[in-house]
């Protein structure tokens, strides 16, 4: 068995590096036109991304960080990385002590003056309600100034609902609410010359981002001392749109928010203004959750395409894109879709017998939602701490791709300020026909893990992506399922990013960094 395996072996090693040498001939004499019709073929002709997109969505969805059902998901995900030929896939923690969070079951309807139906959805991590509960819904305008509200409300909030915020006010909705962007608007963007998005250190980033999300605390242990049944927020959209993140008390060692729900924006408004008319709304309301610490859910997803040229092969290409979600969608286009048409660039490149010289190394990123925790566990242990210099282990990293800007096609790339890598970008673009032109821009993108990467000094860049309907209908939303997904956009996207990652991972040097040694 030993000897027929180790013949095997040999045979496989001699077809790849057969294959990664012939490609290296073929690329010299001018194929790389060969190469990008053999991507759009299979790309095009034999897509997966759609199906995956359902299946992850529909059967994983949703993939809060650290739930079961995020650790289910990613059990499903490194089964497809391994159909499609990855190698090395397996998984990593990224926290030890952030807590899972499902909902079971809840109902909040209004009782008097009249029965509404409330459309509402619990924040994530907040505690369940002790049975079925009633009571008198009061309005508290905001939280800023908490000894005025101390001083006002204290002793008298017994067994209500508060609602906190002001009467929701609505602008007319966009025209049209789903939006391409023009050929002007992405010769201005390749035009700018300095980036007007500046983006700050990561450390500083990530402080902003929990001293934001943490601001109600005061408010809401005040709220559950005085004996508040529940919390109701509007819903920062329109249209009965619901947006529903989270609190941000995820930790083992967090206090555990009261329930705590979003609710659809004009439901609120009406029972603001049923308050203002002097009529009490009287609401009825279960809520049933559970919490629990399972270190094991909390895991990034890695895979790899192993390069075929043993002097390059230890340099890397990384692609990532965030696998969590939020949890009243499903995922689909924050970030499920992405990370489907990441595997399916892969898929492409396996299928169509393209061996890069270069490793490549794919990342489903958990913990994004929650100030990117998952790649930044990541990054600190392969990379060095936040604090410190990076280490000869980053510097093997020639680029960090990232896909997380709504699932849009795409139109280009942000260099985040880096000059010396529009060059590499605009030949490896020259491939495509005029009519499917890709644009380089000076701008920073920002908000997702490719921040990360770029705080260790690696070449890290996001993708221009067409707005769609994104902002409006699915970001952080109940709509964030499959309906808003566009197979022929995520065709577009893996075929442009299969040959993308392949040319980056087969130039004679690796990607310039900003900042010279
Ligand atoms: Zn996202």
């Amino acid at each position: 068995m030993k000897e027929k395996g180790e013949l095997k072996m040999k045979i496989l090693l001699f077809t790849a590096i057969f294959i990664c040498f012939s490609i290296n001939i073929y690329a010299q004499a001018k194929t790389n036109d060969s190469i990008l019709t053999k991507i759009k073929d299979v790309g095009n002709h034999q897509s997966q991304v759609k199906m995956l997109t359902y299946e992850l969505s529909d059967v994983y969805g949703q993939r809060l960080t650290g739930s079961r059902e995020y650790l289910a998901a990613a059990k499903w995900a490194s089964i497809k990385m391994k159909e499609v030929g990855l190698t090395n896939v397996h998984f990593e923690n990224y926290c030890t002590n952030c807590l899972g969070w499902n909902v079971k079951s809840f109902n909040v309807e209004m009782q008097s003056p009249n029965y509404m139906h409330i459309t509402a959805y619990p924040l994530a991590w907040t505690k369940g309600t002790n049975g079925t509960v009633e009571g008198d819904v009061i309005n508290i305008d905001s939280f800023s100034d908490m000894d005025s509200i101390k001083h006002r409300y204290a002793g008298i909030l017994r067994n209500k609902i508060i609602l906190l915020g002001k009467e929701p006010v609505f602008n007319p909705m966009p025209d049209p609410i789903s939006k391409r962007y023009s050929t002007k608007e992405l010769e201005n963007m390749q035009q700018l010359l300095i980036a007007e998005n500046q983006t700050k250190p990561l450390p500083e980033a990530i402080e902003a981002f929990r001293n934001e999300y943490s601001k109600d605390s005061t408010f809401l242990r005040f709220a559950e001392d005085e004996g508040v049944l529940a919390v109701f927020k509007p819903s920062a959209s329109a249209a009965g749109l619901m947006k529903v993140g989270g609190t941000y008390y995820y930790k083992d060692n967090d206090f555990k928010p009261l329930p705590y729900f979003i609710i659809m924006p004009e439901h609120a408004g009406r029972l603001i203004r049923l308050i203002n008319q002097g009529k009490v709304p009287k609401v009825k309301l279960n809520l049933e959750t559970i919490i629990y610490n399972e270190p094991d859910n909390n895991v990034n997803i890695i895979g790899e395409i192993k390069g075929c040229d043993p002097k390059l092969n230890s340099e890397v290409i990384m692609i990532g894109a965030h696998f969590d979600s939020w949890h009243s969608g499903t995922g689909a286009t924050d970030n499920g879709g992405n990370c489907m048409v990441l595997l399916e660039a892969l898929r492409i490149l396996k299928k169509s017998g393209i061996v890069p010289k270069r490793t490549i190394r794919l990342a489903f990123w958990g913990g994004e939602e929650q100030d990117f925790n998952g790649s930044v566990a990541y990054a600190t242990k392969q990379c060095g701490k936040l604090d410190s210099k990076p280490n000869r282990e980053s510097e093997k990293v020639s680029a960090y791709l990232n896909l997380d800007d709504g699932i849009g096609a795409i139109r280009g790339i942000y260099l985040q300020e880096n000059v010396f890598a529009r060059p590499v970008f605009e030949e490896i673009f020259g491939a495509f026909s005029a009519d499917e032109k890709y644009y380089t821009t000076i701008e920073n993108n920002t908000d997702t893990d490719h921040e990360t990467f770029n705080h260790y000094n690696i070449p890290s860049f996001a993708f221009i992506q067409d707005p769609l309907d994104y902002s409006i209908l699915s970001h952080h939303k109940m709509l964030d399922l499959p309906e808003y997904t566009l197979e022929s956009d995520m065709k577009k996207n893996a075929i442009f990013l299969a040959w993308t990652i392949y040319s980056l991972a087969s130039k004679d040097e690796m990607v310039p960094r900003k900042i010279k040694k």
